[in-house]
C-alpha cells in the first residue's frame, strides 16, 4: 500500500513518527502551514516557520525516503491578530518556491470579518500564483462554516477543481460533493472521523475527488490512520486499485495541479512509481 498523506503537521511530530510512517507505506506528504497553539507575536516567527516547512522538514522526511511538500498561508485563527496579518505581504516570497504546492490552510475559524478578508485575499493569491488552495473548515458551527466557505470560493476567480475543502464529515460532505471541489477528511483517534465512518462515506459517495489525511499535529492524533483507513477499505471489499486511488492517485492529482509536485526521487528507488512520479503541469 503506497500512501500520500495530503495534510499532516510534521513540525509537531517526532523523527520516530517519520520512521513509523515510512514502515506503514507513507511515501509522500503535504505539510500545510497552520496555527502552532502558542500565539505568534510577530511576522518574523512566520518566516522561521515557513523556512522550516521548505527546508528542515523535507530534509527530515527525506532521511526515511518520504517526499515532503508544503503549503503556506496565514491560518484562519491568526488572521484575527493584527500582529500576524502582515504575513499576507510576505506570502508571495514563499508562493514562488518549488516545494510549495498550494496556498493553505486558509478558511474559517470563528467566521469573523478579518477571516473573510484573509480568505478572499488568499484565494486571489492562489489564482495569481496558479496554485491550488487547501481550505480548512471550522470545527464549531461546521455546516454554516462550509456553506460560507463555498460562497466565498464561488465569488472568487479560483476554479472549484483547484480547491480542497478539508475536515469534512457526514453532515458536510453533501454540501461539497456537487460543487466540483475536492473533499478532504481528517481521520482522528477519538473525535471526528474514524476509519469505519470514512469507509461508509466512500461506499456512499464513491472515491472520486475524495482525500483522506491524518491531520496529525500537536493534539491527540495518529499519523498511521491513513494506513488504517486503507486497511478498513480492503476489509469492506474495496479493491487495491480503489485504495490506491484514495491514498495515492487522488492527492497526486490534486497537488499535481501546482505543476510542482516532484516525486522523481521515489521513482528512482521503486519502479511502481513510474508514470505518475512527476507532474509539472501543462506549461
Ligand atoms: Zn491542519
Amino acid at each position: 500500500m503506497r500512501i500520500f498523506d495530503p495534510h499532516i503537521h510534521m513540525a509537531s511530530r517526532t523523527t520516530d513518527d517519520y520512521e513509523r510512517m515510512a514502515a506503514a507505506g507513507v511515501r509522500a506528504l503535504v505539510e500545510p502551514a497552520f496555527w502552532l497553539g502558542q500565539p505568534r507575536t510577530s511576522v518574523d516567527s512566520f518566516v522561521d516557520y515557513f523556512d522550516s516547512l521548505i527546508g528542515w522538514e523535507p530534509f527530515r522526511a527525506g532521511q526515511f525516503g518520504i517526499r515532503h511538500h508544503a503549503t503556506v498561508a496565514l491560518n484562519p485563527k491568526e488572521a484575527n491578530d493584527p500582529r500576524c496579518r502582515p504575513v499576507l505581504d510576505l506570502l508571495p516570497r514563499y508562493l514562488d518556491k518549488d516545494g510549495v504546492v498550494a496556498v493553505g490552510e486558509i478558511g474559517y475559524d470563528a467566521m469573523t470579518p478579518a477571516e473573510d478578508a484573509a480568505l478572499a485575499g488568499q484565494l486571489a493569491l492562489a489564482v495569481a500564483y496558479d496554485l491550488p488552495a487547501l481550505v480548512h473548515t471550522p470545527h464549531r458551527d461546521k455546516a454554516r462554516g462550509v456553506r460560507r466557505t463555498l460562497d466565498v470560493v464561488a465569488e472568487s476567480d479560483i476554479a472549484p477543481e483547484r480547491v480542497l475543502v478539508d475536515h469534512l464529515n457526514e453532515v458536510t460532505v453533501g454540501l461539497v460533493r456537487d460543487t466540483g471541489c475536492w473533499l478532504g477528511f481528517s481521520i482522528y483517534p477519538e473525535t471526528k472521523m474514524s476509519p469505519p465512518r470514512m469507509v461508509e462515506l466512500l461506499k456512499r459517495y464513491g472515491t472520486e475527488r475524495m482525500l483522506v489525511n491524518s491531520a496529525a499535529d500537536w493534539g491527540r492524533s495518529d499519523p498511521l490512520l491513513t494506513r488504517a483507513t486503507g486497511e478498513a477499505m480492503q476489509l469492506a471489499g474495496f479493491s487495491a486499485d480503489d485504495v490506491d486511488r484514495v491514498l495515492w492517485r487522488n492527492p497526486v492529482e490534486f497537488y499535481g495541479q501546482s505543476g510542482r509536485l516532484d516525486l522523481t526521487a521515489l521513482e528512482a528507488n521503486d519502479p511502481t512509481f513510474a508514470g505518475n512520479s512527476i507532474l509539472r503541469g501543462g506549461e
